[in-house]
């Protein structure tokens, strides 16, 4: 480690920032003594803000079918292969119910933009969730909509809402979405969201096609001056029905790095150690944690649907029931010293 990358290293954990230009080369010059370096400081400020407790979060992939067409998901509209799926209010029920028993007390309702789901009929499915589930959070991920849609569905109960803003560059977001989507767009989502309450959660993929250490610098300042609750980032996976089949994936190696210096930005951040990451290494949510990482999201959606949800190839926990993904993540979480929490999980600094 050069003495340069060592003198960012420290600033960033005293003065939670960088400049563009630092960030860029905190990415560019990194090696493994830098990435030792970031993982010890993001575990210290982890552990004085959440001790060992790891925040779980039961996902409940609700519909595989959308209107878009991102270039780099397997659910894209294109994509004539993807088997399709819609889940009734009820089915989403008892995933909660079941998902209650296991000890998850936040349910992510997740899916592509699907028309089916109105703002009547979705701002029903929330308020009987919380009215089954008064000590639970509900978090929506189901993309961009407007704005009175989302203080409708805030009004309803909802607590949180996902929304990865995919890359802080206009340039490189037109390079990963059709023309019908816009930067501009995804950006507004996100404010309308922080400014109706929402804790937020945005996000972006680690290695995606045409992303550059410049790219990821804008993120990381993105993250630093929005200051979302929460933030996702996974390795980039290739789907092979999207015109992304032939692109690399992105590496454990650098989402470590990435991880534990959102750790360091935000010591409060809720940081997903991802599915994705699990999936381009076997122990790869365990090293998340030690990167600094505090949330994992087992899968909570009927065995019978999971196999169609595919954003990218190979997902792992596709065959599992739901209470073998929690029992998995349990041991997993204790093999690095954490355990998973019965808790709604809020991000510091967020009432109920
Ligand atoms: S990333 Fe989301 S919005 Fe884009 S095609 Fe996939 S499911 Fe639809």
């Amino acid at each position: 480690m050069t003495d340069k990358i060592k003198e960012l290293i420290l600033r960033l954990d005293k003065d939670r920032s960088l400049s563009l230009p630092e960030y860029e080369e905190l990415i560019r010059d990194r090696d493994s003594e830098a990435a030792e370096l970031l993982a010890e400081l993001a575990l210290k400020r982890k552990k004085e803000i959440f001790g060992d407790a790891i925040y779980t979060r039961g996902l409940i992939e609700i519909s595989s079918i959308c209107k878009n067409d991102c270039i780099y998901c397997g659910i894209r509209c294109s994509n004539d292969k993807a088997e399709r799926y819609r889940l009734s209010e009820e089915e989403i029920l008892d995933c909660s119910d079941e998902g209650y028993e296991l000890g998850f007390r936040t349910f992510v309702l997740q899916g592509g933009e699907d028309p089916y789901y109105t703002d009547e009929i979705l701002c029903s499915i929330v308020q009987n969730i919380k009215a089954k589930h008064p000590d639970c959070a509900v978090t929506l991920s189901v993309g961009e909509r407007t704005r009175d849609s989302y203080q409708a569905l805030y009004d309803a109960g909802a607590d949180r809402y996902l929304l990865r803003h995919e890359t802080a560059d206009p340039v490189h977001y037109a390079k990963l979405h059709p023309a019908s989507m816009s930067y501009d767009n995804r950006m507004r989502c996100l404010r309308d969201l922080k400014e109706i309450g929402y804790q937020v959660g945005c996000g972006f993929m680690v290695g995606s096609p045409y992303q550059t250490q410049k790219e990821l610098a804008r993120d990381l300042k993105f993250i630093e001056e929005f200051g979302p609750a929460m933030c996702g980032i996974g390795p980039f996976i290739p789907h092979r029905n999207t015109p992304f089949r032939d692109e690399q994936s992105g590496t454990m190696e650098l989402t470590l790095y990435l991880l534990s210096v959102l750790r360091l930005i935000n010591p409060k951040l809720l940081l997903p150690a991802t599915t994705a990451l699990g999936t381009v290494d076997p122990r790869g949510r365990e090293k998340g944690v030690l990167a600094g990482a505090n949330v994992v999201m087992p899968n909570l959606s009927p065995r019978s649907v999971r196999k169609k949800y595919e954003l990218y190839d190979n997902k792992i926990c596709t065959g599992e029931e739901s209470a073998q993904c929690r029992g998995c993540l349990e041991l997993r979480m204790e093999s690095v010293g954490a355990y998973l929490a019965v808790d709604r999980g809020d991000a510091p600094g967020y009432t109920i």
